[in-house]
């Protein structure tokens, strides 16, 4: 049961959680760095408290000050969000051990799910499809290995996560460079050297889908999503449901999710993503934490699932059921980033002027406001502009006049990028890859 909710996170996403557990008149008490006093959701919390400096690795990845912070409010459950925490299996334990309700999944299953090799094990023996020769950590007849899954390969860190550490190999004569990069790399970056091999897909989409499961366990799918558009393997724009996909396949896939589920005996929100290619799903990793991306299936399922977290959290059943569950319409998400549009270099700063934009359909999740400072210590992801229409090309056109709508005066931002992909024939079309994005930025250079 929680109380007292600690929001260890920032930006749009701790304002998202307070919204959720202010509609469940649960208190809130927002954890903050020193950067971010002036935060909206650290002026609206119940209670605000300081957890160290702008360093994340002394504020918002640090354990316990966090825990400190839970102890000293009074608060009794805490919501990670997403990035920082929220995917840290040693938070959760502590958090568990301190007698506090962590608004996730359980430790064992964030452990488990959190190297991808010990994830894609668990995905082969739960029977899902998983991503064609992937095999075990590398450590010896790399070439071998190599030569039986066929180039192109990827080299991927175990521990890996954002979108790094990766590394794609064409020949024999790149593999053993490539994975002492890849190692080392993944030593800084992850604390963690271990790397595996898989076939890389040369021309896949990227398709993940929602699931839900309560304590009691019930497991539901929320349907898919579509997040192919990439920039160095990060989502750039994300919309609900993915176009195309084989109604029989689907209706499979998410089967296999709700099985999965089960075995694990998973608990919260979470997402199984998969590369799609040729009518074929791949799971290549499962994310056991709210995504940035989840407001598209909010609105075309009408459920609130940063909510259903809290209220499972607090061991309520979940009412919904699967039959209840019905996609309504079409929804597409823009990242916005408070970055260079051409050269992507993060831009902090204050806001001078700001406008969101507003009218039917259209969901502005931001923590923006005028005069606020962006600091420049943390991601760079400013708001998410959401669309929501009857059909997709209706939630396209509404997401072009939303952002033509828009402007963010006193730093550059990538509005301009997005203004001109919603644009874009082939996205217009819909069922890209997970290269086009790269592909076209090239050929501009
Ligand atoms: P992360 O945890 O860093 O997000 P993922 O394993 O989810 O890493 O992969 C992120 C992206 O990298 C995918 O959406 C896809 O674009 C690309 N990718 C990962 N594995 C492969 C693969 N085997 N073949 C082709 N692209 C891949």
């Amino acid at each position: 049961m929680i109380n007292k909710l600690l929001i260890a996170n920032r930006g749009e996403i701790a304002l998202r959680i307070l919204r959720a557990a202010r509609e469940l008149k649960i208190p809130t008490v927002a954890a903050y760095s020193e950067a971010d006093k002036d935060l909206m959701h650290v002026k609206m919390a119940d209670e605000s408290i300081c957890i160290g400096p702008p360093d994340s690795s002394l504020s918002y990845l640090n354990i316990p000050a966090i825990i400190s912070a839970m102890e000293l409010s009074g608060a009794d459950g805490v919501h990670p969000g997403y990035g920082f925490l929220s995917e840290n299996a040693d938070f959760a334990e502590k958090v568990e051990k301190s007698g506090f309700d962590f608004v996730g999944p359980p430790a064992s299953v964030i452990r488990m799910m959190g190297n991808k090799i010990s994830a894609k094990d668990f995905a082969l023996k739960a029977g899902l499809p998983i991503v064609p020769g992937s095999s075990g950590p590398i450590e010896e007849d790399t070439h071998k290995k190599a030569e039986e899954i066929g180039y192109p390969i990827i080299i991927k860190a175990a521990s890996g996560g954002g979108g790094r550490g990766m590394r794609i190999v064409h020949s024999k004569e790149e593999l053993e460079s490539s994975i002492e990069l890849t190692q080392q790399e993944s030593a800084i970056a992850f604390g963690d050297s271990t790397v595996y091999m898989e076939k890389f897909l040369e021309n896949p989409r990227h398709i993940e889908v929602q699931v839900l499961a309560d304590r009691q366990g019930n497991v539901l799918h929320l349907g898919d999503r579509d997040c192919s558009l990439q920039r160095r393997h990060q989502k750039v724009i994300e919309e609900a449901p993915a176009l195309g996909i084989d109604e029989d396949k689907r209706q499979e896939i998410y089967g296999q999710c709700i099985d999965a589920c089960k075995q694990l005996n998973y608990v919260s929100a979470g997402t199984f993503e998969f590369l799609y290619e040729n009518n074929n799903f791949y799971f290549i990793e499962m994310n056991t934490r709210i995504q940035v991306e989840h407001p598209v299936t909010e609105s075309v399922t009408g459920l609130d699932l940063v909510k259903l977290q809290l209220r499972i959290a607090r061991d309520e059943e979940l009412k919904v059921k699967q039959e209840d569950i019905v996609m309504k319409g079409h929804a597409i998400e823009c990242r916005i980033n408070a970055e260079n549009s051409e050269t992507f270099i993060p831009s902090p700063g204050k806001i001078i002027e700001y406008h969101a934009p507003g009218g039917i359909g259209v969901r502005m999740d931001s923590h923006l406001y005028k005069d606020y400072v962006v600091p420049p210590y943390y991601d760079s992801l400013i708001a998410k502009v959401i669309c929501r229409a009857n059909d997709r090309e209706d939630a396209r056109a509404r997401l072009e006049r939303a952002l033509d709508e828009m402007y963010v005066l006193g730093i550059d931002t990538n509005l301009d990028m997005h203004r001109q992909l919603v644009n874009d024939p082939n996205f217009i079309k819909g069922g890209i890859s997970i290269n086009y994005l790269e592909n076209i930025s090239k050929d501009k250079q």
